[in-house]
């Protein structure tokens, strides 16, 4: 079967030409049983290795079942040593953390069988090496005796002819030595065995030849015992595609090595929760420009600000537009109406109200938790508040009766009465008040006018002059009737006159002490000094997942929009914005820069505990395609793992939390890229590193 004709081998070291074998003439054939003895530095260990293909010779010619193999290239020995020789080492190298039946199983999986069949000839197997009682073990609880043995029913799972332990018994007590010696001799029966030893003596009644090295050359090639030759079996390999193989050996690596899985899991999960944070941070950065986004800002997600590119007011054109478009529930055109903030802090000695919130619109009520009713009137408000247990009762005694609101709207405030027809106790509403449409836009009166109004007050003698910091109708005034507080020294007062510009105003009295510089004009004249303007408005949404596509539309319609509920304007292109993104993105991708860097090299760390297994692999067969698979294969999963946590995570939060909600389809879509790109990179710079490594300086075996 093998057969050595002259065979030389030298190593180069530095300069430095030692010699590891020299002229070597043998021939082996399967049924053999050979020990190979000799003094330490003879040369043993490299003849095993030149038969075997781990190592190269450089003088003869070594004949593998007829064929040369000087021509040999790196394929051809990757494949003879993966079909036609099974290993034995000293130190057994076995996967410690895999059970018994994993070890073997795992062996199988290179020749393409099938789960069922793979426990069943891993079984028949281990029955046949007596550790059938240990089938669940893991290899690390095995006596020495046990691995070694475990380590031969490894290599009887490769079916091959060749077999070559090099010391197998080295590490063993003699009991079990000689235990491990039978059963090769057992082996041996149908497969070539080649075993280093230096301990002939043991060996000597299970061998059939005995060949001693010296200084690298045959001093001695012996016949023990006769042996029955046998021809080389053909062995039939199921087809499996090698991406399959690599896939169940990366199971196997999940569950069998589960202490590595979870922290590569863990690894994972921080990585994949870093790269949705940096992303999400991208998709929250907005800062309103281009809109007036107050200070007290009533923030409800279906709520979407809408202003004209070219900066003007909106006119009745723009609102008929904005009607057409789909996805909108109503357009308020008082849109700073809905910024005004009422608190109220009502307590008696049984009861107790206090109120702070902002408008809304409440199409459904639930009658049980609503008590007194809703307004129907300009000047009628209702409440949703939570009420406590005990004031429960009492707290009916506010309904139907004036009470005075504190309002504010940034630097701006008044306080105005309303009356209390409703208070809705449902906490979820809670911080809300309702009012009637009319209403809503009296309050938009009060931000209509800002700057000064001048009158001035006139008799025979002299004239002064009269400033007003805020203008508010009253519909109580007609024509040019005026009231101020200010003013009341003046009513019915003949000998004055009061003008705004070229109007004559007539003042009435007025009983609003607090108000001081403020004017009531009528509505009229309310409406001539200040037109109605519409800056902005505001769009609620039937649904906050529409606010992308409304933003959108808008944007094509000719309006920026700003949606609460994305909480940013993606769709605001400046030269500013761009620039501004440009850095975001630079940020972004640095900061992913970082983060992959820092979860290779925890990646590197968990992966080189690893590399004693996957070189393992190696010796039982698999390819170096397969072990970049499988390192790819046990990156990836976890990382998917960590993913679909993530989106789940945020699905959930998404669901309890509306405005959380900036991720879309194509952001969880380019997330995923990102992080499937990490992973691969990850693997990539690994192989990479380990690249020319091999553990074992013995054996020439990349990973
Ligand atoms: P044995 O297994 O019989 O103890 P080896 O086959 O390991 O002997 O070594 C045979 C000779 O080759 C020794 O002289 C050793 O020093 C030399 N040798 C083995 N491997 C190397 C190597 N990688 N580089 C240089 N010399 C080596
Ligand atoms: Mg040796």
């Amino acid at each position: 079967m093998i057969k050595l004709v002259n065979v030389s081998k030298y190593y180069h070291n530095e300069g430095v030409v030692s010699l590891g074998l020299r002229k070597i003439n043998l021939e082996f054939n399967i049924g053999e049983f050979v020990a190979i003895t000799g003094e330490s530095g003879s040369g043993k260990s490299t003849l095993l290795n030149v038969i075997s293909g781990i190592d190269t010779y450089e003088d003869g010619e070594l004949y593998i079942n007829g064929e040369e193999t000087s021509y040999y290239d790196d394929e051809d020995w990757e494949e003879y040593r993966k079909n036609k020789v099974a290993f034995i080492f000293q130190n057994y190298n076995l996967i410690d953390s895999y059970s018994v039946l994993r070890n073997v199983e795992t062996a199988l999986v290179n020749q393409g069988y099938d789960l069922k069949t793979r426990r069943k000839k891993a079984i028949e197997i281990l029955e046949r090496v007596g550790l059938n009682k240990h089938l669940k073990h893991r290899a690390s609880k095995l006596s020495g005796g046990e691995k070694q043995r475990l380590a031969i029913a490894r290599a009887l799972a490769k079916d091959s002819d060749l077999i070559v332990a090099d010391e197998p018994t080295g590490n063993l007590d003699s009991a079990s030595g000689k235990q491990v010696l039978a059963l090769l001799n057992e082996v041996a029966k149908e497969k070539l065995v080649l075993i280093v030893t230096h301990n002939y003596e043991q060996a000597e009644s299970y061998v059939t030849r005995k060949i001693r090295l010296f200084d690298g050359e045959v001093v001695e090639d012996k016949e023990i015992r006769p042996f029955s030759p046998q021809k080389p079996h053909e062995k039939t390999l199921n087809p499996m595609s090698e991406l399959k193989k690599s896939a169940i050996v990366t199971l196997n690596n999940f569950f069998g090595q589960p202490r590595k899985s979870l922290l590569m899991l863990l690894v994972s999960l921080a990585t994949v929760a870093f790269v949705f944070l940096i992303y999400g941070s991208l998709l929250n950065v907005g800062d309103g420009r281009g809109f007036y986004v107050r200070e007290s800002f009533n923030a409800y997600p279906e709520r979407v600000i809408v202003v004209r590119k070219d900066g003007e007011p909106l006119t009745d054109v723009d609102y008929q537009r904005l009607s057409k478009l789909p996805k909108i529930k109503r357009i308020i055109k008082e849109d700073a109406a809905l910024d005004f903030n009422f608190t109220l802090g009502q307590s008696g000695i049984n009861n107790y109200l206090y109120f702070g919130g902002f408008p809304a619109f409440i199409e459904k009520f639930d009658q049980k938790k609503l008590i007194g009713r809703i307004p129907k009137e300009e000047g009628e408000i209702l409440l949703c508040t939570y009420v406590y247990e005990e004031y429960l009762n009492s707290v009916e005694g506010f309904l139907e009766k004036d009470i005075e609101f504190y309002i504010s709207l940034n630097y701006f405030s008044l306080r105005k009465n309303y009356k209390l027809v409703g208070i809705y106790n449902n906490p979820e509403q809670a911080g809300k008040y309702v009012i009637t449409e009319d209403e809503l836009k009296n309050l938009y009166n009060y931000t209509r006018f800002s700057g000064d109004f001048t009158i001035t007050i006139e008799n025979s003698e002299d004239f002064f002059i009269h400033n007003f910091y805020r203008v508010f109708p009253d519909k109580k005034l007609t024509g040019n009737q005026v009231s101020s507080f200010d003013l009341n020294d003046y009513v019915n007062r003949d000998e004055y006159t009061l003008k705004w510009k070229d109007r004559v105003l007539i003042p009435v009295e007025c009983q609003k002490e607090s108000d001081y510089r403020i004017i009531y004009i009528s509505p009229e004249l309310f409406e001539t000094i200040v037109p109605p303007e519409y800056p902005q408005y505001t769009l609620d949404l039937y649904k906050v997942s529409d606010a992308q596509s409304v933003l959108q539309s808008l944007y094509k319609e000719g309006y920026y929009g700003y949606s609460v509920h994305l909480s940013f304007n993606r769709q605001y292109q400046t030269i500013d914005d761009i620039i501004y993104k440009f850095f975001m993105r630079l940020i972004l991708a640095f900061t992913l820069l970082v983060i992959y860097l820092l979860s290779y090299l925890i990646y590197r760390a968990i992966l080189n505990s690893k590399i004693h297994d996957y070189t393992i692999l190696r010796i039982i067969g698999f390819q170096k395609t397969n072990i970049r698979q499988i390192i790819f294969l046990e990156i990836l999963t976890s990382f998917i793992f960590a993913y679909l946590f993530f989106v789940l995570v945020y699905q959930f939060i998404r669901l309890k939390y509306p405005i959380m909600d900036v991720y879309e389809f194509k952001d969880y879509l380019l997330v995923g890229i990102i992080n499937f790109l990490l992973a691969v990179f990850i693997t990539m710079r690994f192989i990479r590193y380990q690249k020319g490594k091999s553990l074992f300086s013995n054996l020439k075996v990349e990973v």
